[in-house]
């Protein structure tokens, strides 16, 4: 049997997902294994994920806009 080619996407599309899970939860495991910290996915630049109070909706949120209008954080 050969899968067809929608069957492959939907499983590379799973695969992907669960990696960047997997490394999106290694991000937030703190940094304990003394890795160099990756800079090239961060929004910030100063190599950590820090959470910041939005003085709006006191939500912490990680410099992204929550679903408020009046977010400051929404551009
Ligand atoms: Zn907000």
């Amino acid at each position: 049997m050969i899968p067809s080619l929608p069957k492959l996407l939907a499983l590379a599309a799973v695969l992907w997902a669960v990696w960047m899970g997997f490394r999106l939860l290694e991000r937030r495991g703190g940094n304990s294994k003394g890795n160099p910290p990756d800079t090239s996915g961060d929004r910030t630049g100063n190599g950590a994920l820090d959470l910041e109070e939005c003085a709006v909706c006191r939500a912490w949120v990680a410099g992204e806009p929550c679903e408020r209008e009046s977010c400051p954080y929404r551009s």
